[in-house]
């Protein structure tokens, strides 16, 4: 193929004479497929042909995710081109992203440029679009997914999430095989949690009779608990080992106390137990009856250095509406916090949940994500469950653009973004000093640090040129537009340069 795709001849063919003038061609003859004029295998050439040039410039799993299988040229005219993509979100992403990029390839390919027009079947009234006709050769492998509507498949994607939050938790059957100390990921904010479930589990009953974890929610609380019983059978299989949450405590009260049988429920709970672990043991807030109960069991099982273990979401003496001597005894025992993870133990926790589930998550993505959901681990797990479900069910793999667009990163971004913390991780990520980023110094790497301060304070902060114009020194705001261009232009590239600023874009705060 010669290097300029043979536009002409599809003009040829389009008309069936061999001498036909091209200029006069494009100007009076238009050129699409609509009518017939080109067979599905020279709309599949031409398609190749542009995804040539587009492999040529970008790194191969973007090509693979954005363009190999789910890119099609649909149409063509003198002055438009249509493309096909499989999903709203890859049109979406391509519209964002790569259109400057896809012109450069369209004008290497075929020597200009063309307006360019993307749709999905998604889009065209849920309907599957018709595909260029008669040949067998022409079938995308994406034909699978031209049957289900977007709504089929946000709904698919939805309800994976969905069964993530929906876990019920008053409903404890035993204890959660998946979830032990091996796949806990542990760091500053879990240590001495950590710690202390481990040496419990070692030595039930001894080391601390009492222990009691408090924390926000989706701290890994529960988990610690399922992880505590896990080991504790591991190492010693007879042991009798109730985990519950109190809510169930207390139905399992009522109902025995409804059916005349307490004295069950308190043979079960006082005699036949040697590890208790009772979740949420706020919950037991203002039930009397239940807490005498409760009361009673633990003082029973103390007595026998059984092992008990709580778990709250409040410090003993901090929650309302349970009575002081039971807050008395779960101060008795070691009292501990989980707090909110900082940023590394929130990416090892993502790389892990990634490696349990057989999810392929880059560092840039996993940076990313754990950069925008800071406090609750069920919600970063949620991420994951998200872009994993949407990464299979749309066949396509998961990088920076997809996280964005899925977990809407951005908006996030936005609201906490200043000047100040801009500069501050530039500053530090490229190891120069505030004031020369904001001076006047046309040192390249200087100059390359405050365009790209300016393109994230215009992008993330939705600043005026203007406005960053005077942050900046007093400078034209034309400088900021060239500066911001130019950022905007690396990241078409795709190259090491963008790389670099996506790097830099998951560390500000
Ligand atoms: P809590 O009981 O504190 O509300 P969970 O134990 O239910 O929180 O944790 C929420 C989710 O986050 C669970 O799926 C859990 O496996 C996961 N998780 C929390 N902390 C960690 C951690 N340090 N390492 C691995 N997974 C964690
Ligand atoms: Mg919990």
């Amino acid at each position: 193929m010669s290097q300029h795709f043979p536009f002409e001849q599809f003009i040829k063919f389009s008309d069936d004479k061999s001498d036909i003038n091209i200029e006069k061609c494009e100007k009076q003859v238009p050129i699409t497929d609509q009518n017939g004029d080109f067979s599905s295998d020279e709309m599949l050439e031409l398609t190749q042909e542009i995804k040539n040039h587009i492999k040529k410039d970008i790194n191969p799993d973007k090509f693979n995710t954005y363009f190999n299988e789910t890119f099609f040229v649909t149409e063509i005219s003198n002055n438009q081109i249509k493309f096909l993509v499989t999903t709203n979100f890859l049109r979406k992403v391509i519209q964002n992203h790569y259109l400057g990029f896809l012109d450069q390839s369209i004008k290497s390919a075929l020597g200009k440029s063309f307006e360019i027009i993307i749709e999905t079947n998604q889009s065209l009234n849920e309907m599957p679009p018709e595909l260029p006709k008669q040949s067998e050769s022409y079938k995308p492998k994406v034909e699978n997914n031209f049957n289900a509507t977007k709504q089929d498949l946000n709904n698919a994607v939805e309800s994976k999430v969905i069964q993530h939050f929906d876990t019920n938790e008053n409903i404890y059957t035993g204890l959660l095989k998946e979830k032990t100390f091996d796949n806990f990921v542990s760091g500053p904010s879990n240590k001495m949690s950590y710690a202390a479930a481990v040496a419990v589990s070692n030595k039930p009953g001894q080391l601390y009779p009492s222990l009691y974890i408090h924390g926000g929610s989706g701290l890994g609380k529960t988990h610690l608990l399922h992880s505590i019983g896990n080991a504790i059978l591991d190492k010693f299989p007879r042991k009798k080992i109730v985990l519950t949450s109190a809510s169930a405590f207390v139905n399992e009260m009522v109902d025995h106390l409804k059916d005349k049988t307490l004295n069950i429920f308190r043979k079960k709970y006082s005699q036949d137990i040697d590890v208790l672990m009772i979740d949420d043991i706020h919950e037991l807030k203002n039930k009397n009856f239940t807490q005498d109960e409760f009361f009673h069991v633990f003082n029973e099982l103390y007595k026998q250095k059984k092992q008990l273990i709580f778990t709250s979401d409040k410090h003993p003496n901090e929650i309302d509406g349970i009575a002081e001597r039971i807050k008395t005894r779960l101060y008795w025992g070691l009292v501990t916090e989980v707090q909110n993870p900082d940023l590394e133990t929130r990416i090892a926790i993502l790389k892990q949940k990634a490696k349990d589930s057989d999810i392929h998550l880059s560092d840039d993505v996993a940076n990313i994500i754990a950069s925008s959901i800071k406090s609750n681990i069920r919600e970063l797990e949620g991420s994951l469950i998200k872009l994993g479900a949407y990464s299979s069910i749309n066949n396509i793999n998961i990088d920076v653009e997809m996280a964005k667009e899925i977990l809407n990163l951005d908006e996030d971004f936005e609201k906490k973004l200043s000047y100040e913390s801009i500069l501050e991780t530039i500053s530090d990520y490229y190891k120069i000093p505030i004031k020369d980023i904001v001076g006047k110094s046309r040192i390249k790497e200087i100059a390359n640090a405050r365009h790209i301060a300016m393109y994230f304070a215009y992008h993330h902060m939705k600043a005026t040129l203007k406005d960053i114009a005077e942050y900046f020194g007093g400078r034209d705001h034309t400088s900021v537009l060239h500066a911001v261009k130019k950022i905007q232009q690396y990241i078409k590239e795709n190259g090491d340069k963008a790389s670099q600023i996506y790097e830099v874009e998951t560390r500000l705060v």
